[in-house]
């Protein structure tokens, strides 16, 4: 997002006034002053949450807040476009990096005047870190199950109709790619920003996914969000960051190529991945909690059985 110097903003220069760009969008053409470039995020946003039908002002969202930038710029957007969202907060016990992210989530949620609800792992289940001494399994995959678990429980008992996550176009490009690198063919076909809603599952929504890391980053800088900084000590290694980063690559040299990728995707492949006689895998109910689960024990209660063999 290099930005020359003495750059006018876009829509300034269209309405015959004198401000300064802040910020380039290779991709879209556009330099932009900040106040612009904050219309011109929730805009996005909310043709988004348009064109893929996610929810209506009717609907009550719940945002899964990390106190990332992401969920956080989410949250703000939706209610500055007049949504009914409040958030969800899973403390995951992770050290000074979950202490901090809930700090900050609540502290944002008092800024907005919204409800921030708050799952805590170690009351439920178990904190991460001792989950995957437990289980002896990645961290990432055991919180990975966990959070969305906990998620779509408590949207039901909560009574809200529709989750909102903060997944952003690097999120979602990242993930396809490693779900194409290997064709993981069940994976892609449920790659959508929508999840419609069935038995026992809530309606899931990513209202983020054309936005960037950056300029997501850029939104919650701009509106004086403060969201944890740093990562979470086990994303480490992760293979989706390293496509990131072989990502920015072909973006800094070929800008728009993040864009086109998935939005090829959603267009040209995921209706031909989801065509006639795609075999549904059959949903059934855990025989322990009763939430829905593609085998009779679902993966929580599975680890939680683990987690007790382990202390006796
Ligand atoms: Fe959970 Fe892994 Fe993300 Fe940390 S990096 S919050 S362990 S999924
Ligand atoms: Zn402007
Ligand atoms: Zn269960």
């Amino acid at each position: 997002m290099r930005l020359k110097k003495g750059t006018r903003c876009t829509i300034c220069k269209s309405k015959k006034l004198n401000n300064k760009a802040v910020v380039f969008l290779p991709h879209h053409r556009l330099a932009l002053c900040k106040e612009h470039f904050i219309s011109w995020f929730e805009n996005r946003v909310e043709k988004t949450i348009k064109e893929f039908k996610m929810f209506s002002k009717n609907d009550t969202v719940l945002v899964a807040v990390s106190g990332g930038k992401d969920s956080l710029s989410l949250w703000n957007a939706l209610v500055k476009l007049g949504y009914n969202a409040d958030g969800l907060y899973i403390d995951l016990g992770i050290g000074e990096y979950s202490k901090d992210s809930k700090i900050l989530s609540l502290d944002f949620s008092k800024k907005i005047g919204r409800k921030l609800h708050i799952v805590d792992l170690k009351i439920e289940i178990e904190t991460i870190p001792v989950i995957k001494e437990s289980v002896n399994k990645p961290a990432c995959s055991a919180c990975g199950s966990v959070k969305r678990y906990y998620m779509n429980k408590m949207a039901k008992e909560l009574g809200y109709s529709v989750i909102a996550t903060g997944h952003n176009l690097d999120d979602e490009v990242a993930v396809l790619f490693g779900n194409t690198l290997g064709w993981d063919i069940d994976y892609l076909k449920r790659q959508y920003p929508v999840l419609e809603e069935e038995e026992g599952f809530i309606k899931k929504v990513k209202p983020l996914c054309k936005i960037t890391e950056k300029e997501s980053a850029l939104y919650a800088v701009f509106n004086n969000i403060e969201y944890i900084e740093y990562e979470c000590p086990f994303s480490e290694g992760a293979s989706s960051i390293r496509y990131k980063e072989i990502w920015s690559k072909l973006e800094e040299q070929s800008p728009g190529s993040k864009l086109r990728f998935y939005t090829g995707f959603l267009k040209k492949m995921y209706p031909l991945l989801n065509k006639e006689n795609s075999k549904k895998d059959d949903l059934k109910k855990c025989i322990i909690c009763g939430e829905p689960s593609f085998h009779e024990i679902c993966s929580v209660c599975k680890l939680k059985q683990k987690i007790q063999k382990v202390k006796v």
